[in-house]
């Protein structure tokens, strides 16, 4: 899917690289967090240390990644890159730590699926630079103490929540990233387009700031597509090719796509509007809780079609109008 905020495949993987921001001033929005960045980075400069551990927290395609990079790249340090899903146990994370080299910027996407073996290993690293190695089996083994190199450990969580207390606590700095408004998402569009020597006017730049969702993995993503069918078309980027590109790719005025659609048409008809737990709704669209909780949920919350209650999501009168429903809609809606 076009609107899926999840990167889509190693080819995007190369095309986000060449327009990724390389340095806290090229990087578009975030204005607060990219303040509390720069400060802590040139507070650890003059100092001459490593910056503190950094947990960036957000959904995905926000640009966590890019600025995991541009805290290595802005202090001239190295930068390792890894995952909390390749990390499965204590020893995959201990060879990591063992060969960072001083002042070492250590990249963990996805940081709450590490394994629980390896996240208690984390905490003595990132406390005192030091792991305890566990070395022979049974009644006989010992622990032998490796000091590391000092390391800036920049970790990465769609989910700040499920971070287990002892490891949110050792981060000295949590920045939590925000969808970014139209007119961020028009300079990120604008600097993407020149970078592709696009012509694009900023009408049709607007349009696809609308529809992607807050994010600009997303915003680039369907930039390719606009480029992609003004080229096939002989055509300039204007207004009328954004329209009729987004809409060959079913991405709808509001940037909803069909997973957003198929949860809030099973909000409304199936369950009359909600309240409707996760599990329930994730299990009836045949999705996994935790992309419908990351994903799905927060961009319908901020874009005022559903609300979460303690009782579980329900639809707002905006939705029953956009889907036009409103006819349907219960009294309390
Ligand atoms: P994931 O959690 O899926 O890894 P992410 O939050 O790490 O996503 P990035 O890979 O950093 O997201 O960003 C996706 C793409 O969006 C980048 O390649 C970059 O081109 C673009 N991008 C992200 N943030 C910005 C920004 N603030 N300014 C300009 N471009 C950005």
């Amino acid at each position: 899917d076009l609107t899926d905020p999840v990167l889509a495949s190693e080819a995007e993987l190369a095309f986000e690289g060449a327009l990724r921001p390389k340095s806290l001033g090229e990087f578009v929005g975030q204005t607060r967090v990219r303040g509390q960045l720069q400060l802590l980075l040139t507070a650890a400069t003059l100092q001459q240390r490593t910056p503190d551990h950094i947990l960036l927290a957000g959904p995905p395609g926000l640009g966590k990644t890019t600025l995991a990079m541009i805290v290595a790249h802005e202090g001239g340090r190295p930068l390792r890159m890894s995952s909390g899903p390749a990390i499965q146990h204590a020893g995959d994370l201990a060879a990591i730590l063992s060969s960072l080299v001083p002042g070492e910027v250590l990249f963990i996407d996805e940081i709450h699926r590490m394994a629980r073996s390896a996240e208690e290993m984390l905490y003595l690293a990132m406390e005192d630079f030091r792991i305890d190695i566990m070395v022979g089996k049974g009644a006989g083994a010992t622990s032998v103490p490796l000091d590391l190199s000092p390391f800036t450990l920049v970790g990465a969580t769609t989910r700040a929540g499920l971070l287990p207390n002892p490891l949110r606590d050792r981060f000295g700095f949590t920045a939590h990233l925000e969808f970014y408004d139209e007119a961020e998402l028009e300079q990120v569009l604008a600097r993407a387009g020149t970078m592709l020597g696009l012509d694009a006017d900023k009408e049709a730049l607007a349009e696809i700031a609308g529809r992607c969702r807050g994010t600009p993995r997303i915003a680039n993503r369907l930039l390719r597509r606009v480029r992609d069918y003004a080229l096939v078309h002989g055509e300039r980027a204007d207004l009328a090719a954004v329209r009729a590109a987004l809409e060959l790719y079913d991405v709808d005025p509001l940037g909803l796509d069909r997973l957003d659609r198929a949860v809030m048409e099973m909000i409304l008809t199936r369950f009359g509007g909600g309240p409707v737990g996760l599990n329930t709704l994730a299990v009836s669209v045949g999705e996994e809780a935790e992309t419908i909780e990351a994903v799905v949920e927060p961009f319908l919350v901020r874009i005022g079609l559903i609300t979460r209650t303690p009782r579980g999501r329900m639809a707002t009168p905006a939705a029953w109008r956009h889907f036009g429903l409103a006819a349907h809609a219960p009294d309390t809606a």
